[in-house]
């Protein structure tokens, strides 16, 4: 065991480093002092815009106001992903947070309504879903849980400009300690006797030294990668799409409070709706597609006008073999990547902090510490994997890359999920998983597959109860729904930006 953890040395000054600095500055509270070399000349990949719910955990952690946090982002509402084309080309469905109607005693909502359709019922599983309804109505707002009465099965997460978030929370880091350094590494140190870091050389010649360094360089991984040999598993036979183009335009029709994915041929564009513009982005197979055709593609199909030119990004998908590798532990772009196909990647930063801050190091740097936080990493990050592979293999689209994906022989794990749940609509989740059996129960019947029979226990109730239960359900959620704002008047009242303040 080496010695206790004194200084931390940051890498990197995008979204993952400014949360990893604002996280450890709030939570270690002064007990070790923490530092942030970033590079103006290399700059972010910034590029991170749409979120998922737990991002309201991190926010609460620091104690930020999400009224303030919105404004300051620029950002909008999120209540889903509405997945244009991915089963069929002419489908649709929407990937809601929240709930969906209510478990009876030991058995979850959806095998009722599986019964109920088993039987002639012609419901949709979100006709059940508060979250679901508010989105196809463009509303949006909170609701104040309480306990006379049901809960509302209401979640949200965000839209934002990742760059002003990172300038926000260095703001944030910068008042509680945190000390930042403008500056390229250009070498890192390791110690001759174990291999940890010792420290980096910056390009105006000063050397930082640490206990801890945490690698926020980006793809290129500078610590954990390039001075360390920690080697990347490789996803791509999985994950096809190795580039994206991102490019934002001019707002136009509804303030929608989701992501919108459709279905490319050889890909995917996203659409993320901010206050003062809309994203956009075009995931692709450089096997099945030109970059030519990729931005044609991008730019004839955006709300308004492009606002800049689309910017090309490449990627691998899969992880670091080790996200902490001797006294060095990699968040963000240098840990790994996966296409935002589900804006998993600034959670994952939030995650690999939030396990840090539990294993982090007292009297040194414990090797089974170390096990355990690569341990729960993997278990989570293969669980997001399978998910986004989902996605790809249950298609029933034309074209070369579509047949592929379906074609492929995909994770283990991933084919017993979905063989359980195509036979009675079992779905489990290990704890240490990102998303809830309700995400799976909704992409999976999103993209076609339905289960051929129900928990037996469901046959419990009569017809007459189980039509009632599931109307009761229905309009609950359809109740909740209407009782909220317009999206765009919600952020109006609350918290938009000032005119021209984001440009
Ligand atoms: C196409 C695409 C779309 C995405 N969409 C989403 C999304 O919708 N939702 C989501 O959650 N995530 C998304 N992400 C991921 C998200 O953008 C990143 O996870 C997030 O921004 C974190 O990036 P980062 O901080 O790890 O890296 P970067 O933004 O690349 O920052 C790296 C930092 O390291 C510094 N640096 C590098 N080398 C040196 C050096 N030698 N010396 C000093 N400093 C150095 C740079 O200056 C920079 O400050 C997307 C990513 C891509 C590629």
């Amino acid at each position: 065991m080496s010695a206790s953890v004194r200084k931390v040395v940051i890498v990197g000054g995008g979204t993952a480093g400014w949360m990893a600095a604002a996280a450890l500055a709030r939570f270690l509270g002064g007990q070790a002092e923490i530092r942030l070399v970033e590079s103006d000349e290399i700059g972010t990949v910034g590029v991170g815009e749409a979120t998922i719910p737990q991002l309201r955990l991190f926010n609460a952690g620091l104690g930020l106001d999400e009224d303030e946090f919105v404004r300051a982002t620029a950002g909008t509402f999120k209540l889903g992903v509405r997945f244009v084309g991915w089963g069929r080309p002419d489908e649709r469905y929407i990937h809601a947070f929240g709930t969906i109607g209510r478990d009876l005693g030991l058995i979850p909502f959806h095998h009722y309504w599986l019964r109920h359709r088993a039987e002639g019922g012609s419901t949709s599983i979100w006709d059940y879903s508060a979250t679901a309804q508010a989105a196809k109505q463009n509303r949006f707002g909170r609701r104040e849980e309480r306990p006379d009465r049901l809960p509302s099965g209401l979640a949200h997460a965000f839209h934002f400009d990742a760059g002003l978030y990172a300038a926000y929370l260095r703001r944030y880091a910068e008042a509680r300690g945190v000390r930042r350094t403008e500056g390229k590494v250009k070498d890192v140190a390791l110690r001759g006797e174990d291999g940890f870091v010792e420290s980096v050389l910056i390009e105006s010649g000063e050397r930082i030294e640490g206990d801890l360094f945490v690698d926020c360089s980006g793809f290129r991984g500078l610590i954990i990668e390039q001075a360390l040999g920690t080697g990347y598993e490789d996803w791509s036979k999985w994950l096809p799409c190795d580039r994206a183009l991102a490019v934002p335009c001019e707002s136009g029709g509804e303030l929608t409070p989701y992501t919108r994915a459709s279905a490319r041929e050889a890909g995917w564009q996203w659409r993320i709706p901010l206050q003062h513009r809309t994203g956009n982005g075009h995931v692709y197979c450089s096997a099945f597609m030109s970059d030519d055709e990729a931005a044609r593609i991008l730019l004839a199909n955006l709300d308004g006008p492009a606002l800049a030119e689309p910017r090309p990004l490449r990627f691998v998908a899969g992880k670091r073999r080790k996200a902490w590798n001797r006294n060095c532990v990699a968040l963000g772009l240098a840990g790994g990547f996966m296409e935002p196909l589900e804006s998993t990647s600034i959670h994952l930063v939030q995650s690999g902090i939030a396990r840090l801050l539990q294993l982090f190091p007292g009297r040194g740097i414990a090797p089974e510490e170390v096990d355990e936080y690569n341990r729960q990493t993997d278990v989570e990050w293969l669980s997001v994997r399978d998910f986004l592979v989902f996605h790809y293999w249950a298609n029933c689209r034309d074209g070369e890359m579509w047949r592929a994906c379906r074609e492929m022989e995909v994770p283990e794990s991933l084919e017993r999920r979905v063989a359980l749940f195509r036979a009675n609509g079992r779905i489990f989740r290990n704890p240490e998983e990102l998303f809830a059996e309700v995400g799976w129960l909704q992409v999976m019947l999103g993209q076609g597959v339905i289960p051929v029979g129900y928990h037996p226990l469901a046959d419990q109730l009569s017809w007459d109860q189980l039509g009632e239960f599931l109307g009761l359900a229905a309009k609950h959620a359809g109740h909740v729904a209407a009782q909220l704002p317009d999206h765009h008047d919600f952020i109006a009242r609350h918290c938009a930006i000032p005119a021209g303040a984001a440009q």
